[in-house]
């Protein structure tokens, strides 16, 4: 095990603590009672007190092929020494080129030709939805500016992907752009409890789009972008053919079907990517997490063909020495680049998309043996994911969540909570003695929360 231990000089307390502004946290919560992590080492993280905690969720879904991989630490470290950093705007360095032919030959259906880089998830989705815009102007259907989302659909925390997400706090705290629209999620507890895999009723959730064409003119859509499997809000799957039926209305209407799979992608449900697991190609896929096994941050915005060669086309006609107006100083990181090539090395010659597909009937059996523990109230799952749905406390919404989250901690299971869903998603190294330990964990954790 790797780590341990606070760093020389450095002590956990309240004043230490308090300059860093917490993402997505209760700060004032953690500073009193800090839960920091010094190492990590292939299914379990280290705390500053020394203890083991097996990591149920990948860090942020992220770390698919476990931590500390040698050969990644590796290539970044060799990459560093050689080339730390290149500006990829009217330059380059061969390590991009390499990356996007990789993403490209493993693309689904092989129908994608182009990747753009980002930095994170958040920049690829708003990478994605510029693209969009830009396809449609290029051929000139520039009045094609508005998106469609959905209810609890999570793409970021850029404006772009705030807008196109449906979270309630999003929409209570801050602005959101012009010009989108969301349809219902897929979620109904009384049609779809404890069901295995994707659910069988919701298809019809589809034809909100149809009625988004009707409401606001279909020539005046760009895109429609949805998670495939909707994990930051709680899991929520794709009910059968609901995925299919969009892509047909899409087509419909030439309106670009945008798949985010920033969480699916690289392993999650058992394939490459959502879109081969579930038989549908979008036009644009997002995607980050995985792509890196989480080691440097990177994101990616893979596009079908004919996207940037008519993105291209529409730029010449225009002249001028630019073609897409957009991109980030990181975009393409060497160090980036680096981890991620050596990642997809590894996924591939150890066949992690293959483990994860067979271990996927031994995760949902163990899931479902939860079934009549304390607070629970819907179990779901696909692939290597997990969602366990808890009674909420009619008082304090969101409190069990976060309880059974502190709890599971101290226990050494590390899990993920929104209000009061459990998300799981291991990395996808586990064997069956983890898938054990972690339901085993979460059913004592349960037990003993009010
Ligand atoms: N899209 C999806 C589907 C995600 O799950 C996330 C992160 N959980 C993002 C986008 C944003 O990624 P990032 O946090 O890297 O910006």
């Amino acid at each position: 095990m790797e780590g341990g231990g606070l760093p020389q000089g450095f002590e956990a307390t309240p004043n230490n603590l308090e300059p860093f502004w917490m993402p997505f946290t209760w700060n004032r919560r953690f500073k009193e009672q800090p839960k920091l992590i010094t190492g990590a080492d292939g299914m379990h993280y280290t705390t500053h007190d020394g203890r083991e905690v097996l990591d149920g969720t990948a860090g942020l879904w992220c770390v698919n092929a476990g931590h500390n991989r040698r050969r990644i630490v590796e290539a970044v470290q060799q990459q560093v020494a050689q080339l730390d950093y290149a500006p990829t705007f009217q330059l380059g360095h061969p390590l991009t080129f390499q990356l996007a032919n990789q993403l490209v030959q493993m693309a689904p259906q092989g129908a994608f030709d182009h990747v753009f880089f980002a930095n994170s998830g958040s920049e690829a989705v708003d990478s994605a939805l510029k693209i969009a815009m830009a396809y449609h102007r290029a051929r000139g259907q520039g009045e094609r500016r508005r998106f469609i989302g959905r209810e609890r659909g999570y793409h970021g925390v850029g404006f772009g992907g705030i807008s196109v997400g449906g979270i309630t706090n999003n929409r209570r705290m801050f602005a959101e752009l012009p010009g989108t629209d969301h349809m219902r999620h897929t979620f109904d507890l009384k049609e779809q409890a404890y069901s295995r895999g994707q659910p069988d009723w919701g298809a019809h959730l589809a034809d909100d789009l149809e009625r988004m064409c009707a409401l606001h003119g279909a020539e005046t859509i760009a895109g429609v972008i949805v998670e495939p499997v909707a994990g930051s809000t709680g899991v929520l799957l794709p009910p059968k053919g609901y995925l299919q039926r969009l892509r047909e209305i899409c087509d419909k209407h030439g309106i670009l079907l945008i798949f985010d799979e920033v969480i699916t992608g690289f392993g999650r449900l058992g394939s490459g990517f959502a879109a081969e697991y579930f038989g549908v190609t979008p036009d644009i896929i997002t995607l980050a997490k995985g792509i890196t096994n989480g080691v440097v941050p990177m994101g990616a915005v893979m596009v079908r063909e004919g996207i940037y060669d008519s993105v291209m086309a529409g730029a010449e006609r225009g002249g001028g020495t630019i073609e897409f107006f957009h991109g980030y100083t990181y975009t393409g990181h060497p160090l980036a680049c680096a981890a991620g090539l050596a990642t997809l090395e590894i996924y591939k010659e150890e066949e992690l998309f293959q483990r994860a597909a067979r271990l996927a009937p031994v995760w949902e059996d163990a899931l479902h043996n939860l079934k009549g523990t304390r607070h629970i109230k819907d179990l779901r799952n696909l692939g290597l994911i997990a969602g366990i749905e808890l009674e909420s406390r009619p008082d304090a919404p969101g409190q069990r969540g976060y309880d059974a989250f502190t709890r599971a901690w101290e226990k050494g299971l590390l899990i993920r909570v929104t209000g009061d869903i459990i998300a799981l998603s291991p990395p996808l190294i586990l064997d069956e003695g983890h898938i054990d330990r972690i339901f085993q964990t979460l059913k004592e954790t349960l037990e003993e929360t009010d």
